[in-house]
């Protein structure tokens, strides 16, 4: 497939908003690609260049895009000069008589795919369609430009892209560096459109996402997946859980007590609920028998730079390979114990680790084995697992120790190993059922948490994550801040975000600056598609479903304002969760479970 056609496909998604139209249209594209295609026309059309657990940045700015474009046009004065005529070639080609034209034009539209298509749509000619493969590997080419003069590089390799291409492809091209691709579809619907493309329905979309959870990798999955020799029988033959590529996380559900859990699943292993990051540590070998250790967190991020302790996996865990999963947590060297949640998430830093991790070492809590030596364990019942990290983990050290555990049937134990762990400062408790397979998400009744609210004697059970949906400007001191308010949501069955909180107060200063770096760093010019909004609430920023603030609150209230239908009463800010990402904040439906009082 040319870029060309590709890009074509993507400007029809761009302009639907109905997930079926949109599933249709991405089958429509697969049906025409290339074996070899599918991964990085996946990839791309998710805006990236590589699968979700690998990060391969482009570190381009929209500036340096702007300069770029500016470069380009003076360079062609007779397309774009200001008369587009011969006759001016000579005094047209400075620069600075372009710059203002394309950052007035930027200034305008907001969106720099809009900007670079409109500029660069008079250059449009017959021929300009190189392959799709051909312009990916320049992309990843451009990505991987580093150290001195690097960003020259790029912007030349970038230009280089604006002579081959036409406007339409760069207008996606562009996007897709700075970030901002925004199709409105993600991984659900593409496991949607594999199933359409061979079956013209979803009938295989549940299988495929079972597939998915074990190993993350969409494009491998849809390389395997789409090739026709391959039925479904076959392609979960192929496709195992593997060292290297996370397996989705299992993830908790709530009950309100004791006797509700033992209800639904009798026998349980009880653990602490640690405070920490959740970790999920790969131990591998590559092809000259070198062991390695890599560690990604529960949004697939590969964190394995940040925690130099993992290395003693290699030394101290008993295995060929494994998958493990856990809690790390900071470890106060002075008391031995253990920090609280935002202490340990100053360990995630991309700078200043070895000295951070001087000062504040690590422990990972492990609780669950998937893969031991090339085997998988997801279908192994859990107290199964639990001997057989034991045999991995021999002996537990200040660096690698597993999690401890009560197993019970009795709702008294359980509830009191519950308050037990809430007076050692810890979480609660996480209840898991004793002889469950290990299952990705929330469905089920397999992992459950009984938490209690947090500092507040309101009437909610559980604190909220809510997606920043935009803001409101401050005036007095806030003004010095830029925000005097916020706007937060949750999403709803149909995809869409409902606004549930506008949050003023509460925050400290810090806080206050903390926001405004993340608001910078994801405002938009439009209201995003998804987002529904009263008009008494339109905020002066928008921002784009980014990221995640947990929010506490007294109670639920009906709301006429709120497309909700409820709102928060006295909502306040308990701490960025820059470890979820929009897509699994609280759910409208999950809103529902927490108890009210
Ligand atoms: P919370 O806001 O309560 O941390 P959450 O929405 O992040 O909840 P949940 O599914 O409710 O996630 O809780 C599971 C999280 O609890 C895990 O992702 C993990 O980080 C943490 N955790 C701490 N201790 C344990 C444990 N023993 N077993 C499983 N998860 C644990």
């Amino acid at each position: 497939m040319t870029f060309f056609t590709f890009a074509q496909h993507l400007k029809k998604i761009e302009a639907v908003s109905a997930r079926l139209e949109i599933t249709r249209l991405l089958s429509q594209l697969f049906s025409e690609l290339k074996i070899k295609e599918i991964p990085p026309a996946i990839y791309l059309s998710l805006g990236r260049l590589v699968p979700q657990y690998q990060s391969l940045e482009f570190q381009l700015s929209t500036k340096m895009i702007l300069r770029a474009l500016t470069k380009h046009l003076a360079h062609h004065p007779d397309i774009y000069g200001a008369n587009g005529s011969m006759s001016n070639l000579f005094n047209e080609t400075d620069e600075s008589l372009y710059e203002e034209r394309v950052n007035k034009l930027y200034k305008q539209t907001g969106d720099i795919g809009e900007t670079t298509e409109q500029l660069l749509s008079l250059g449009d000619k017959e021929g300009l369609k190189p392959d799709l493969l051909e312009v990916y590997e320049q992309l990843v080419q451009i990505a991987k430009e580093g150290g001195t003069g690097s960003q020259e590089r790029k912007i030349a390799g970038l230009i280089d892209l604006f002579e081959k291409l036409d406007s339409n492809s760069l207008r996606f091209i562009v996007r897709i560096i700075v970030g901002k691709l925004r199709l409105g579809f993600s991984t659900m619907t593409v496991l949607d459109a594999l199933s359409w493309t061979k079956h013209n329905d979803k009938s295989e979309s549940g299988k495929l996402e079972e597939l998915f959870q074990k190993k993350a990798d969409l494009g491998l999955l849809a390389q395997v997946y789409l090739d026709p020799q391959h039925n479904l029988k076959a392609v979960q033959k192929l496709y195992q859980i593997s060292e290297g590529i996370p397996v989705m996380p299992a993830l908790c559900q709530r009950l309100n007590s004791a006797e509700e859990i033992i209800a639904k699943m009798p026998k349980v292993i009880v653990e602490p609920k640690y405070d920490g990051l959740r970790i999920q540590i790969h131990l591998g070998k590559d092809k000259n028998s070198k062991k390695w250790v890599r560690s990604f967190t529960r949004n697939l991020e590969e964190t394995s730079q940040m925690f130099p302790e993992l290395n003693q996996a290699l030394t101290k865990l008993d295995c060929v390979s494994c998958i493990l999963d856990g809690e790390v947590v900071g470890v106060d060297k002075k008391t031995g114990k253990i920090v609280a949640f935002q202490e340990t998430s100053t360990r995630r830093r991309k700078h200043g680790i070895a000295a951070k991790a001087e000062e504040l070492p690590v422990r990972f809590y492990l609780f669950d084995v998937l893969e031991k030596n090339g085997q998988s364990l997801i279908d192994t019942p859990l107290s199964e697992r639990k001997t057989i990290l034991k045999q991995i983990v021999k002996a537990d050290t200040d660096v690698f120790t597993t999690a401890p555990f009560i197993v019970t049937s009795d709702p008294e134990e359980l509830h009191d190993y519950h308050t037990k762990q809430l007076a050692l400062g810890l979480e609660g408790a996480v209840i898991k059922k004793h002889d469950s397979v290990y299952k990705s998400g929330r469905k089920g009744w397999r992992w459950v948490k009984i938490k209690e609210e947090e500092g507040t004697s309101g009437k909610l059970s559980d604190t909220l994550d809510c997606i920043v949906m935009g803001y409101y400007g401050g005036r007095g001191k806030r003004a010095a801040f830029g925000v005097g308010a916020f706007l937060v949501g949750l999403l709803g069955d149909d995809g869409k975000i409902y606004t549930l909180a506008k949050i003023g107060t509460g925050l400290t200063d810090e806080q206050f600056k903390e926001l405004k770096k993340r608001l910078n760093k994801h405002e938009v010019k439009v209201k995003p598609k998804v987002y529904k909004v009263h008009k008494n609430l339109i905020p002066d920023g928008w921002i784009e479903p980014s990221f995640v603030v947990e929010i506490a609150a007294d109670e639920l209230t009906r709301s006429p304002v709120h497309s909700a239908g409820k709102a928060l009463r006295f909502p306040r800010l308990v701490k960025f969760r820059d470890d979820k990402t929009w897509q699994e904040a609280t759910t409208l439906k999950e809103m529902e479970t927490i108890k009210i009082g």
